[in-house]
This record gives structure tokens, sequence and C-alpha cells, in this order.
């Protein structure tokens, strides 16, 4: 298996039906895409939305919330509208695309298809939105995704990776309390080491640096922290 090419982009595959899941993430890897795998709408949506991949794969009948849910609100969201999306489809699923293509889906490919249509059409969708210029932006802050840098009102400030990681997953989905636990686990994953685990230092350091901005990033009592989506710099003054 080739190393995977991170210009060639990223790719959400949701899909619960394993054997499809299994065929499609072998064939995206062989070809050199960084590939991330769902197998219910709940769990697809979560991680489009902190991961923000280039492109995703949306089967239409998934468990939990399905493909024309998902697709609708990967469109309506701030950070995730722009991310093209191709529905996997059943031939009896037909009307169900015509929904998904009036939620924003880009394209769709109805099952079976064979692996070289996907990646071809892969290719046009990606082509038809480059891989990005891999930025989030809220408010006064910019994170750069492949430079793990970030600017405050156009000044660049120094985050170390950690604290790059908890403001970026505050920052994917603006509005939403995260308890301690589910920031570390989701910026920073199962493997962190016990140093990283001391939420409350890192979004001390993360204020600091925020400065002025700091107000972006609130303490919800008795849970933990949510990036205030109405934050506006102006308001301090
Ligand atoms: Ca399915």
């Amino acid at each position: 298996m080739p190393k995977p090419n991170p210009s060639l982009g990223h790719i959400l595959c949701i899909e619960d039906e394993q054997d499809i899941q299994e065929i499609i993430a072998y064939n995206l890897q062989k070809n050199g895409y960084t590939v991330s795998l769902a197998a219910d709408g709940h769990t697809g949506l979560e991680l489009a939305q902190t991961q923000l991949p280039d492109l995703v794969l949306l089967d239409i009948m998934l468990p939990k919330l399905n493909g024309i849910q998902v697709c609708e609100r990967l469109k309506a969201g701030n950070t995730t509208h722009k991310i093209p999306i191709i529905m996997l489809s059943a031939r009896s699923e037909e009307a169900d695309v015509i929904g998904g293509l009036g939620q924003g889906a880009d394209d769709y490919i109805t099952k079976p298809f064979s692996q070289a249509e996907l990646l071809a059409r892969i290719k046009v969708a990606l082509r038809r939105q480059p891989v990005a210029n891999n930025s989030l932006t809220i408010g006064p802050v910019c994170l750069n995704l492949d430079g793990y840098s970030c600017t405050v009102e156009q000044q660049a400030i120094k985050l170390t990776t950690t604290e790059f990681k908890l403001l970026h997953t505050l920052l994917a989905q603006p509005g939403r309390a995260f308890s301690r636990e589910q920031l570390i686990l989701s910026a920073l994953g199962e493997q962190s080491d016990v140093v990283d685990r001391n939420v409350d230092v890192h979004i001390g350091a993360i204020r600091k640096s925020l400065g002025a901005s700091a107000p972006l990033i609130e303490t919800v009592r008795g849970i933990g922290y949510r990036c205030n989506p109405t934050f506006n710099p102006s308001d301090n003054t």
C-alpha cells in the first residue's frame, strides 16, 4: 500500500455496508488518498465536522441519521458547506438521490459501481473544488490546518500542537459545548499523553495567546468549553 499523498486529498466514506466500505477504503488508499470511515450518519457527521475532509462519500440508507439528513447538515454548516459530497445510492433510491441533490450534494453514483468509475467521479468533484487552502476562520481567528499555524486579526500567534488541536476542535463546531473528556478525545485521540490531559491549563494558554479575542473560548459551567459563535472582538472595546 503506497503512503497517502496529502495533496490528493482526504476522503470521508460514510457507508454502513462493511464490504462496500472495505472495498472503497482499499481502493482509495491504494490510489494515495487519505481515508476516514464511518458506519452511521451520526458518526459520519461528527467526523466531517472535526476532520473537514476534502470530499465525502455518503450512502443514503444509514443508521442514526440517513444520508439526506447528513447532506443537509453538512451543507448548512459554516465550516462544512463547501465540502463536495458524492451520494452512493441503490437503484431503488433514485427519488432519495434527487432529494440529496436538492440538499446540495454534488454528484451521485448508483450501486453497484466500479471502483474505476468511483475514482473518476472523485477526481472530477475534487477538481471542481480544488483541495483547499486548508484553513478555518471563525471571527478574528484563522487556523491553517496544513501548517498548524494560527493568526488572530492577521497577526501570527504561537500555539503548541496540543493547543492548536484543541482550538481547532472547538472552532470546528462553534456553539457546541465540549466536556474536557470530549475535547481530549476529539482533539488528541485516545492515545494522548497524560501531560496532554490537563485541558484547563491548555485552554488558559490558548486564551492568553488569543489576547483580546480570548472570550471566543467560553467556559460552560459544569460542562467544559465552547467556541462562542457570536463573539465579535469589537464588542470588547
Ligand atoms: Ca446503506
